[in-house]
């Protein structure tokens, strides 16, 4: 059985591309330096892969940026704004990735979105009715053709044809459809060039195909691949998907004349199902996604032998392959140098993945495979159950009720409690939870973690900043107020080590976008509160305000998306764990006099399954009673705020209702506030704060602009219903941008208040 990977992260071991590119960013390497690195990156993990025994090795991985900016402009498909400021090659790529502001011109980047459900994030084609789609770029070839020199035939991945046109945004009156013919077309010239370079294998991804597909859509993809299919010569096709199963298009995508069809065992729920039922056409390789390409946990070689059985009454044609590319998960172990091994014997990362795959294709070609040195290495490693268990929280979560998701008195009789007790005016004013996380606050912090600032002076500097920040917010006349976050690097990293159960990594860094990457804590074990996690700072800052002040926490929904999960529980499971921890928190502010206390599920849409059919089975019937039971033991007159980071719940509102909080603000302002129609129509309950201006930009918003945006939000959702606040945490922004912008809100919140008197 052969081997082979979707794709390897190319940022590089120590993130040595992200690096380069910044310093190319900031002009102190030429772009000659920068494609030298770039080279240096591609030939290490060339060699890795190699050594590593992988028959099939991919390429054209590796980007800049992303890669389906690579394919647009691959493919011409790049708005002429860019291609117009007359920029080299590379610097016009940059430019719309990252925008450009120069002698040139003054161009935004194109718009980015989530790569599916994982944390990555690309880069959105743009195609207008003028755009022209032909092959235009020589990437792939170029990348082929630096490793065939190298000796190694490798396997071109491009992004494919049905998923580039189903990703792209359209500008003008055309749609996808309309672009078929042409991009068929240059799908081909791919296809007679890789053909005439001598490849033997090439991946066209398609994880599209893994999402709802209309009887349209799927028409689309067949008329596509009739259409390229008859170009490939000598070349081999192999159409991959991953992410889910196929089971809108599987007979048709086995119909097709490809030569490979990769499908996701792993995360494919009916993948198995499918190949059971139908069969597997014998004209083919299956590229069977069995190695989990998103987690960073060791295979368990038992299930996946079961998998391989299951199949090989099928086929006897298959290739053993990653569910997914290994761009999501760490470069290496090697890196870990901090983390004990008892831990990382449980992990695998890109590195170690090729190693599995070489130990399983081992073991399936020995003559007695469950006696092989490899396979009980495997199943001891698996049959122990890992450190980290905690029975009196398993118990815990075993004895939650349907009374411990439900927060009573019901909400309009605790909104009427609430506005009693806090008497706040209309159009209450307040701000997501951060303040400008200065140089200073950055330094303090870096200096106590290094051992250079003691605990006490670390602690004196927060409490300055929390009171300065305090007399701050009082100056500018805002409502409820927040102690600043000055305590925390990031949402979730902070609760992650107040929690017991969790690891963290020292050198886990995965891409995001572009040049930014994320290093996801780790859930290890069963999760438990070991100690008050933000009283002591709530609570001092309540005591330098009569204003109210709100308690700050992240919700167990996004603690959980953005960390690396366990695969030996539930999701679920370990959702109702970290949400008993955080609701230990909330009732311990509350009995400290907190009155107000917002649990921010700022990711809470981001894991949404990618078939709407699993919407509430598969998340929200866990997600959204994780959440409640985090509030529900609160008393009436304790207000509960929520904020998510998005405004796209249109389709989710009846559930974001459901969470049963008192208030929820969320991004508006830059989706021009069409979420309010959605929330007319449904009669959303909780109150709810619209952003009324982007903090993601450092203009600062004028008062008539604000009011415009209050008036807008008037008309739409009741008055007592209104708060007004910026769309996110003020974190990254600056003082002198902060400060005139909130004033300019409160002010334009007091007009709003007077003339509605
Ligand atoms: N309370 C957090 C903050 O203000 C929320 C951040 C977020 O939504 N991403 O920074
Ligand atoms: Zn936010």
């Amino acid at each position: 059985m052969k081997t082979t990977i979707i794709g390897y992260p190319r940022i590089g071991n120590l993130r040595e591309l992200k690096f380069a590119s910044e310093k190319y960013f900031r002009g102190e390497i030429t772009a000659a330096e920068l494609e030298k690195t770039a080279k240096e990156i591609r030939a290490y993990d060339l060699e890795l892969q190699k050594k590593s025994g992988l028959d099939i090795i991919p390429s054209n991985d590796f980007s800049f940026y992303d890669g389906v900016l690579d394919t647009a402009f691959l493919l011409n498909a790049v708005p002429e704004r860019y291609t117009a400021l007359g920029l080299s090659k590379l610097d016009t790529y940059f430019a719309a990735a990252r925008g450009y502001q120069g002698k040139n011109g003054d161009v935004k980047a194109l718009a980015m979105k989530k790569w599916y459900n994982t944390n990555y994030h690309y880069m959105v084609p743009e195609i207008d009715d003028s755009t022209e789609i032909s092959l235009t770029g020589t990437k792939p070839f170029d990348l082929f053709k630096e490793a065939l020199e190298k000796g190694v035939n490798t396997k071109p991945v491009i992004i494919g044809a049905y998923t580039f046109l189903k990703l792209a945004r359209y500008k003008g009156c055309k749609q996808a459809a309309d672009f078929a013919e042409q991009t068929a077309a240059a799908y081909s010239e791919i296809l007679t060039k890789f053909n005439e370079l001598g490849a033997e294998w090439v991946q066209f991804d398609e994880p599209s195909l893994v999402k709802d597909m209309s009887a349209e859509d799927v028409q689309l993809f067949v008329s596509l691949y009739e259409k390229i299919l008859p170009a490939k010569g000598y070349v081999k096709v192999l159409v991959q998907t991953y992410f889910g199963d196929v089971r809108d298009c599987y007979n048709e995508l086995c119909g097709l004349a490809a030569d490979g069809i990769g499908l996701d065992f792993t995360e494919g729920k009916k993948s198995i199902e499918l190949i059971s039922k139908n069969g597997f056409p014998n004209d083919k390789t299956l590229f069977a996604g069995v190695v989990n390409g998103k987690n960073i946990w060791r295979n368990n070689y038992a299930s996946t032998l079961s998998i391989i059985d299951e199949l090989k009454k099928h086929t006897s044609d298959i290739v053993l392959n990653t569910s997914c590319s290994l761009l999501h998960v760490p470069c290496t172990l090697a890196n870990e140098t901090k983390l004990d091994e008892n831990y990382k014997k449980h992990f695998a990362y890109a590195e170690e993945k090729l190693a599995e795959l070489e130990e399983i294709r081992k073991i399936i070609a020995s003559e007695q495979p469950l006696t092989t040195e490899e396979y009980r290495r495997n199943a001891e490693l698996h049959s122990k159950p890992r450190s980290g268990r905690n029975d009196a929280v398993r118990e815990k979560v075993a004895k939650l009720t349907e009374k411990d998701f439900v927060r009573l008195p019901e909400f309009a009789e605790r909104e009427r409690i609430q506005k009693e007790r806090f008497r706040l005016p209309l159009f209450p004013t307040t701000t997501i939870g951060s303040f400008p996380q200065t140089a200073e606050v950055k330094s303090a912090r870096k200096a106590f973690r290094k051992g250079e600032m003691s605990e006490n002076d670390y602690e004196s500097f927060i409490k300055d900043k929390i009171a300065e920040c305090i007399t701050q917010q009082e100056g500018i006349g805002l409502d409820v107020l927040v102690h600043g976050e000055f305590e925390r690097n990031d949402m979730v990293e902070y609760f992650g080590e107040c929690l017991d159960g969790y690891i963290f990594t020292e050198k886990a860094w995965v891409q995001s976008y572009g040049t930014r990457c994320v290093k996801p804590p780790v859930v290890w074990g069963d999760i438990s509160r070991a100690k008050p996690m933000t009283v002591t700072w709530s609570v001092y800052a309540q005591s330098l305000t009569d204003k109210p002040m709100k308690g700050m926490l992240t919700g167990p929904v996004t603690i959980l998306n953005w960390s690396f999960p366990r695969e030996d529980i539930t999701l679920k499971e370990s959702a109702l764990q970290i949400a008993l921890a955080i609701r230990e928190e909330v009732l311990d502010l509350e009995a400290n006099g907190i009155s107000i206390i917002q649990v921010d599920e700022a990711a809470l849409r981001e894991k949404l399954p990618l078939r709407k059919a699993d919407w509430r089975e598969d998340y929200l019937d866990w997600a959204i009673p994780a959440f409640r039971c985090v509030h529900s033991g609160v008393r009436p007159e304790t207000q509960i705020h929520t904020h998510m980071c998005y405004s796209e719940f249109a389709d989710i509102i009846r559930d974001i209702d459901d969470m049963d909080a008192d208030v929820i603000t969320f991004e508006a302002s830059r989706s021009d506030l069409t979420i309010l129609d959605v929330l007319k129509e449904n009669k959303f309950r909780t109150e709810v704060g619209p952003g009324v201006y982007d903090i993601h930009s450092p203009r600062v918003p004028s008062k008539e602009e604000i009011k415009a945006a209050i008036s807008k939000m008037k008309e739409r959702i009741p008055a007592e219903k209104l708060w007004i606040n910026p769309d996110c945490g003020l974190k990254t922004r600056g003082n002198t941008e902060t400060v005139p912008s909130l004033i300019n809100l409160v002010n334009a919140a007091r007009e709003a208040r007077n003339e509605n008197c």
